[in-house]
């Protein structure tokens, strides 16, 4: 049976999401950023928290887990390289890990560079991913523990996820992240119909993920920087995509 998600906001602009397997009955939260709107989405889907799965150590990804646990007595999943960053603890994983939730399983992938132990979580059987601060749509996380390099080579990890993956991140970023990548790529079509999208999206009050990684492909200047003319529009052409990729990182900074 598809596993089946509940999104919704909490803190500012962070999301919480749900991951369920109807035929077990169990249910993971992805990170938690905030334990009232969790409790809140649980009691409104009926579903039992039985499982918490962290990206990476900050505070607006974890510091309802301490909450939930209480009242939940969830097994709480961290990255191992963070574990001793995140209270409450029971399982550590890191790439190429088995996460299983009731009878759904997911794949480890390591992401670093946002922090340096940042993981996601990636179930094939529904191509579902959880990218936490990593990959936004048509954005990607500060890089602030790790260096471009490094960040490039996480979000290429991402990028090599099937097209019709759909990927859930911890923001709802994508407004502003539009409106920068317009001014690295003014003239990608893909790009322009995403801001099109979003605008109504928007207007309708609804969330603007998930996306698909074949949709970023084409519109998220974050995954384009090994794209030859966009490295040329920057005047970095023939430079490595990680040096392009930092430069547009540097860009979004000061935008
Ligand atoms: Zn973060």
């Amino acid at each position: 049976m598809p596993a089946q998600t509940s999104l919704f906001l909490c803190l500012k602009d962070n999301f919480g999401v749900l991951l369920h397997d109807p035929q077990s009955g169990a249910t993971a939260a992805i990170d938690a950023p905030e334990a009232a709107p969790i409790e809140a989405a649980l009691a409104k889907t009926g579903w039992k928290l039985t499982d918490i799965l962290v990206t990476h150590h900050h505070a607006d990804h974890t510091q309802g887990i301490g909450p939930l646990k209480d009242h939940h007595h969830c097994r709480v999943v961290a990255p191992r390289h963070e574990a001793k960053r995140i209270a409450h603890v029971d399982e550590t994983v890191g790439e190429g890990d088995t996460v299983r939730v009731g009878l759904l399983e997911g794949r480890v992938i390591d992401t670093p560079g946002h922090t340096a132990g940042h993981i996601s979580y990636f179930f094939p059987a529904d191509k579902v991913a959880f990218v936490g601060d990593t990959l936004f749509s048509i954005g990607c996380g500060r890089v602030i523990e790790g260096d471009p390099e490094m960040m490039w080579k996480s979000l290429l990890k991402l990028r090599a996820l099937p097209d019709d993956t759909r990927f859930y991140c911890g923001h709802e970023y994508t407004d502003a992240n539009i409106r920068f990548a317009k001014t690295v790529e003014p003239g990608n079509k893909a790009l322009a119909a995403r801001a099109n999208e979003v605008a109504g999206l928007i207007a309708a009050h609804k969330f603007t993920i998930p996306a698909t990684i074949g949709a970023e492909k084409a519109a998220n200047p974050f995954f384009r920087a090994d794209d030859a003319e966009l490295a040329k529009s920057l005047g970095l052409a023939g430079s490595p995509a990680w040096k392009v990729f930092a430069e547009i990182r540097e860009r979004k900074n000061r935008f």
